[in-house]
Order: structure tokens, then C-alpha cells, then sequence
């Protein structure tokens, strides 16, 4: 990286420009890395790589555009680049795509959940849900997860890998795709997103940062991060760090359990982030970015739903700026089932008795494999794999 020190600050690791002419050309030593990941990169770094190829900037955000906006996989397609740059682009950066190698629409209520494999063969699920209000996708942001949660299937393999911005941006423009493709609207697409697929958020804390602010952009996706959902287990460090970041996006974090004693037990993750400091965590979140913690309560038949533990969340959670999410647990064929209706509403109605703010979650996806992890564990076992979640953990 010696021509120009400030493009070639913003290039992608293993890429530089060429001395003899300035083109943009893997780094010596590196001819297996794989080809430019042009959707993770922002306009700006985008801008820099192409400015580097002697192309004004305005190029860059047309390029930026057809990735994110019309979410095409081929930039021969970007008709408005000249045709040298198209093959340019062509035979050095990767648009990314993922191929949807499976579908399942839930007979009910419409919501289709996609099993997405990516370049190197790594699969992981989106799900479309339909609302009163727009379409929602939820996307993950691993793939596999290694945080143990006992009533999780998205764990039972452990972590493959990390995803890239870039398909996480990838996982929205699917849906968007799939949308479009149903409703015969070109311009169809999700109004909000929920991170509460495969994976923890913010274990892959730089690569979700960096997909939020790419579909923030306005050249892009122009998504309001108010219309953004991240679910955590509970990482503790990164809650405050994300709540730094000045991204007022809603916070959801997974509790599940009003106590440490049957918190470790259901989520390992409990016993490093303990409840003591967990809740100051989310207290924190909540002042700094002005946004109400949504605290998630799977039930769980016989294990975390006794009228006394709504009780124990209820003194758990008084005075915190938040509201409890309940939801039956979706079966992930780990033995543990979710709470029939009659136990849900007295749990229901014992935090509400207690001036807790709660909802009830409406169970979507009946008749598919509504649970996270399921389609992709499904797949693996019989071939390449399907997506996550705690099904059911978006809210309505
Ligand atoms: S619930 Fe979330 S954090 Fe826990 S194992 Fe499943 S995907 Fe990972």
C-alpha cells in the first residue's frame, strides 16, 4: 500500500493499487484470497477503492446504489457504469449473493423462511414475517452459534463461522427479493429488521455494527435504526459499548429466567454476565440511547413459567426502563416445550398485576420449522444447513 496513503488506508486488507497504473490488484502473496467484498465496504471505502481506478466519486455511489437498493448480483447488470469498468469489477469484486436453497411458507399466516447459502457453502435462515404494519425480516448473524442455550437448536453445532456485513445486508436484500417476487412490486421491500436469527449480535459486534450502518445509508437502504432490532444472550461489555455507538436502535435481550440459579442453568452465558450485572448493562443502554430494553421471556412448560417466578421478574425488573416480551418456546426438538395458553396468561397477568409493562408475542411460522435453527440443522444433516432463533422471538 505505498502509492497513495489515503485510498490505500480505506482498501480492503489484501487489496492494493497497482503502482503501474493504478489499478486496484491483490496483494502480492495473496493470489487465493478471494475477490473484493464490495457489500460489506461503505460508500466511502467504496469511493476510495474506486478512485483508485481513476473513477470519479459519483461512481461510487451508483455502484453502492445497484448493490443495496436494486440488489442486483452481477455488475455487468450496473448499466450505468461504462462497460470497461463493469468487467473491471467483474473479474475483481464479489457481489456477494446467496443462493436460496430452500423455502418454507407457513400455511397461516404467510411467513416464509429461507435457507441462504453462501460462497464458500455456509447456509443460514432468514425469515420473512408479515405484519399490519409492513414486512419484517429477521436475519442472523452467524453461522451456528456457540453460546449454549439449552433450549436453542441454532446451538447444537456450534459456531461455523462469523457472517460479513455483507451478508447480512445479503439476508435483507433476499427477503426483499422474495418480496418482490410475490407481490409483482418492483420496488417491494421490508420495512424493518430484527438481528434474532443464528448467531449472537454481538459476538460479531464490528461486523454488525458496520451492516447497521450500511442499511442505514440513504444511498442504500435508508433503513430508520429505529426500525432495527438486535437480540443478545446478554453480552455484557459489548451492551455498553453498542450503547455508545449512537445507533438508537431497540435493544432485546434475552432473560428468560428471573434468577441466576435457573439462569445458568438455561444459558451458560449467565455465569460470566451474571443478573448483577446484566440489568445495570441494559439500565445503562436504556438512559444513554433513550430507548426502551425490551427484555424476552421464552416460557417454557414446567421450568420457567410458575406464577412465583413472574413474581421474582416482576421485583427482578421495577423501576427499569423496558417491557417483558413473553412467548410460548417454540419446540426445538431439545425436549423442552413451550407453555400452553392458560399458563402464558397467568404469567401474563401476574406481571401486569405488579405494574410490569408486557406483551404477549404472537406465534408465527406454525406449520414450518418455526424454531431458530432448526431448517439449518436440518439441512446439515442432510447435506448443507438451515437458520435460527428461539422461534418465535419477534415481537409483533
Ligand atoms: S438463543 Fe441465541 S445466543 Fe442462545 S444459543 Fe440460540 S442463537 Fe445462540
Amino acid at each position: 500500500m505505498k502509492n497513495n496513503k489515503g485510498v490505500a488506508a480505506a482498501l480492503p486488507a489484501h487489496f492494493v493499487l497497482s503502482p503501474i497504473d493504478g489499478r486496484l490488484v491483490l496483494e502480492e502473496g495473496a493470489r487465493r484470497v478471494p475477490k473484493l467484498d464490495m457489500k460489506s465496504m461503505s460508500l466511502a471505502e467504496i469511493e476510495a477503492a474506486l478512485a483508485g481506478l481513476g473513477q470519479p466519486p459519483f461512481r461510487a455511489r451508483q455502484v453502492f446504489r445497484w448493490l443495496h437498493r436494486r440488489a442486483v448480483c452481477d455488475f455487468g447488470e450496473m448499466t450505468d457504469l461504462p462497460a470497461d469498468l463493469r468487467a473491471r469489477l467483474r473479474a475483481e469484486a464479489d457481489p456477494a449473493c446467496a443462493a436460496v436453497v430452500r423455502r418454507q411458507e407457513a400455511p397461516k399466516d404467510g411467513t416464509v423462511k429461507l435457507l441462504l447459502r453462501f460462497g464458500d457453502g455456509e447456509t443460514v435462515e432468514a425469515v420473512l414475517l408479515r405484519y399490519r404494519f409492513g414486512h419484517t425480516v429477521c436475519i442472523s448473524t452467524q453461522a451456528g452459534c456457540r453460546m449454549g442455550c439449552v433450549f436453542c437448536a441454532s446451538t447444537v453445532g456450534g459456531l461455523a463461522r462469523n457472517l460479513t456485513a455483507g451478508e447480512m445486508v445479503e439476508e435483507v436484500l433476499a427477503a426483499n427479493r422474495e418480496l418482490r417476487l410475490r407481490t409483482g412490486d418492483p420496488e417491494a421491500r421490508v420495512s424493518r429488521v430484527v438481528l434474532m436469527g443464528i448467531g449472537e449480535p454481538l459476538e460479531n459486534y464490528e461486523a454488525v455494527v458496520a451492516f447497521l450502518r450500511l442499511i442505514h445509508d440513504p444511498a442504500g437502504l435508508a433503513m430508520s435504526y429505529r426500525h432495527v432490532t438486535l437480540s443478545t444472550c446478554g453480552l455484557v461489555p459489548e451492551i455498553r459499548r453498542l450503547a455508545g455507538e449512537g445507533l438508537p436502535i431497540t435493544l432485546a435481550v434475552s432473560l428468560h429466567a428471573p434468577n441466576d440459579e435457573l439462569r445458568d442453568r438455561l444459558m451458560p452465558v449467565n455465569r460470566r454476565y451474571p443478573l448483577r450485572e446484566l440489568l445495570p448493562a441494559c439500565a445503562e443502554y436504556g438512559e444513554r440511547t433513550g430507548r426502551r430494553v425490551t427484555f424476552e421471556y421464552a416460557l417454557i412448560e414446567g421450568v420457567n413459567d410458575a406464577p412465583e417466578l413472574a413474581r421474582e421478574l416482576a421485583r427482578l425488573l421495577k423501576g427499569m426502563l423496558g417491557h417483558v416480551n413473553l412467548i410460548p418456546l417454540n419446540p426445538s426438538g431439545r425436549g423442552l416445550g413451550g407453555s400452553p395458553p392458560e399458563r402464558v396468561e397467568a404469567f401474563r397477568a401476574a406481571l401486569e398485576r405488579a405494574g410490569i409493562a408486557v406483551t404477549v408475542r404472537r406465534e408465527l411460522g406454525t406449520g414450518i420449522d418455526a424454531a431458530c435453527g432448526q431448517l439449518r440443522r436440518r439441512s446439515e444433516s442432510s447435506g448443507r444447513g438451515l437458520p435460527a432463533a428461539v422461534a418465535g422471538r419477534v415481537q409483533e
